[in-house]
């Protein structure tokens, strides 16, 4: 399948008010995506509908050739690091893989523990007693315990001090090297994402502002405004901080605006 996530003509209100709107989306498959925009701009409403947990009010999104709000099949393949995920605090993190196990079929222990080893949780501390960071290790090593297809993450390092952001993507971009899986991370801190994503999606007051591969986006505006680009703005809202653009590999800074 070419293309794990379409969103066409999507829209969801709360009451009145549409917090998202006439959104176009296609994610390749493989890629590991930023979802980028100021706090309000819909990123969590637009991942609560990738996971079926919203239905929309207006067009459709699919994961895997369905939509997950009306046919659970696709759930199996979706990993989700919900915003301040609460992990059970009472719990130890061996605990809650062994928790894991009983639910789910295709749920993979080793794996998890594995993943917590190298990020050096204790496996016997409850989790209310770890640090914000470990938690944040516990919660991705679960959600990549079912071996899902696509891994989709909010905000899981907002809360973090910048060690433990970092610490937190150097795992999950070890993890998903290793399993090809594809990720759709959502951050209003866009320098996080700067060196793990290969692709972007610039939400802006409930609009896809921006969507591409980072090579194309960067080429693009490479031929727009030659090889000298800093502080140039690339659609209104996304503003290019650094922008490079190699055989190898292309990178893309980029700035919202907004908090
Ligand atoms: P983001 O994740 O980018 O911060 P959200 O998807 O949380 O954005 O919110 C988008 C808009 O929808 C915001 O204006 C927010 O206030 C509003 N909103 C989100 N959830 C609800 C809700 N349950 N009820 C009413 N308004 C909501």
């Amino acid at each position: 399948m070419e293309h794990v996530l379409e969103a066409e003509g999507l829209g969801k209100r709360y009451g009145a008010r549409w917090a998202l709107r006439d959104c176009a989306l296609r994610l390749p498959t493989g890629r590991i995506a930023a979802l980028v925009g100021p706090n309000g701009s819909g990123k969590t409403t637009l991942l609560h509908l990738a996971v079926g947990l919203l239905r929309p009010d207006a067009g459709a999104v699919r994961v895997f050739g369905e939509t997950p709000y009306e046919n659970t099949t696709a759930l199996a393949d979706i990993g989700f690091v919900a915003q301040n995920t609460p992990v059970y605090r009472d719990f130890t993190a061996d605990e809650l893989v062994r928790m894991g196990g009983k639910v789910n079929r295709r749920w993979d222990a080793t794996l998890a523990r594995t993943r917590l080893a190298q990020a050096g949780i204790p496996p016997h501390t409850p989790a209310g007693k770890l640090s914000g960071g470990q938690r944040a290790q516990v919660a991705l090593a679960l959600a990549l315990a079912k071996r899902p297809r696509l891994l989709l993450l909010d905000e899981p390092v907002a809360s973090l001090d910048p060690l433990a952001r970092r610490e937190f993507l150097q795992s999950l971009m070890g993890s998903v090297a290793e399993s090809g899986t594809t990720v759709l991370l959502s951050s209003h801190i866009l320098a996080d994402l700067e060196r793990s994503c290969d692709f972007l999606v610039v939400l802006q007051a409930g609009q896809v502002h921006l969507t591409g591969a980072v090579e194309d986006i960067v080429a693009a505006h490479q031929q727009l405004v030659g090889p000298r680009h800093h502080g140039e703005p690339i659609d209104g809202v996304a503003t290019v901080v650094r922008a490079r653009h190699t055989d190898r590999q292309s990178t893309l800074v980029v700035r919202t605006d907004g908090p």
